[in-house]
């Protein structure tokens, strides 16, 4: 019975570099996203082995596991493990805002409910899910597997609805360093080389921000985080800060491994160079081992926009010790 690492962090928090560092431990695998939403173009989306997705060898042993295992699927364009199956405007409708207080949550299940697509759609879906965390896990030779999704709801839905032994890390990072990469992604938010961005397709990001809703897309991210947290009691929950990774990564992954009774590595030295197979952000197609802390927020943020954050989401910065 394979375990599932969920990482919950707001976006461009460093869950991709803290996915591909627990990936180094030989007993476990990271598959990224399993979401597997946001290709852009599935026939030229890139697996972070630089091979095509779709003709990766590790996926494609993926997806045979999964064919044999009944059902019809493909990791690029056939997954069909996340909300993007549901055709019906209602259903998107109720999922879009994230994660909030119980009793508004039993207000959005009632109304999902009354959808029959959902009734019928979410086991399915949700068996998917579970089948493809233990396929990658059997495929890999690993007892545990990563996925950074980060969608809350997602969360939510396999820890009350599948038997999978669910261990969430939560990375938390400062939210100036967060929301600077809302406002210019294609800088500060994908992989160095501008050739690999856009998920290996160098396709530019268009979608930019400015100071007042990058810094309500990171507090709103943190608050659901804190809301779903509070209704999975049960959930094992390891809080990690991004900075303290960088700063030490072989000591913070270890007390990941340790908190789910692995034994401890040596090194981090070429993690990059363990192969991996990971979905998900720019930075897992760079070439470069080497962890260095992001605080280019510190040059780069104006004095008002500063001024912004602190009046937006200053007050849920500094509870998490952002001063
Ligand atoms: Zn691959």
């Amino acid at each position: 019975m394979p375990r599932l690492v969920y990482v919950m962090a707001a976006s461009h928090s460093g869950s991709t570099l803290l996915a591909m560092l627990l990936n180094a431990h030989p007993q476990v695998v990271t598959a990224g996203e399993l979401k597997a939403v946001n290709l852009g173009d599935p026939e030229r989306y890139r697996c972070s082995c630089h091979a095509l997705l779709k003709s990766c060898d590790f996926w494609q042993t993926v997806n045979r596991e999964m064919v044999a295992n009944g059902h019809d699927f493909r990791i690029h364009d056939l997954a069909r493990t996340h909300f993007d199956v549901f055709q019906s405007p209602w259903i998107q409708r109720l999922l879009r805002p994230l994660v909030r207080a119980q009793a508004w949550e039993r207000l959005r299940e009632l109304a999902l409910a009354l959808s029959p697509e959902w009734r019928h759609g979410l086991p399915i879906m949700l068996q998917r899910s579970r089948d493809l965390v233990h396929a990658v896990a059997r495929v890999a030779g690993a007892e545990v597997v990563v996925e950074s999704s980060k969608v809350g709801m997602r969360l939510k839905m396999l820890a009350e609805h599948t038997d999978l032994d669910i261990h969430v890390v939560r990375l938390i990072r400062d939210g100036r360093a967060v929301a600077l990469t809302y406002m210019r992604p294609a800088e500060f938010a994908d992989a160095k080389d501008a050739s690999l961005r856009g998920g290996g397709t160098g396709a530019n990001h268009d979608h930019t921000l400015d100071m007042a809703a990058a810094a309500r897309e990171w507090r709103r991210s943190n608050e659901e985080a804190e809301a779903l947290l509070a209704q999975l009691p049960g959930l094992p929950v390891i809080q990690l800060n991004y900075e303290a990774l960088c700063s030490d990564p072989l000591q913070e992954v270890n007390c990941v491994f340790a908190a789910l009774g692995l034994s401890p590595i040596a090194t981090l030295d070429g993690f990059r160079d363990v192969p991996h197979h990971v979905i998900g952000n720019g930075m897992r197609l760079d070439s470069d081992s080497r962890i260095v802390l992001d605080d280019r927020w510190r040059q780069t943020l104006s004095e008002d926009e500063l001024h912004t954050f602190a009046a937006v989401a200053g007050g849920l910065n500094r509870s998490y010790g952002y001063v």
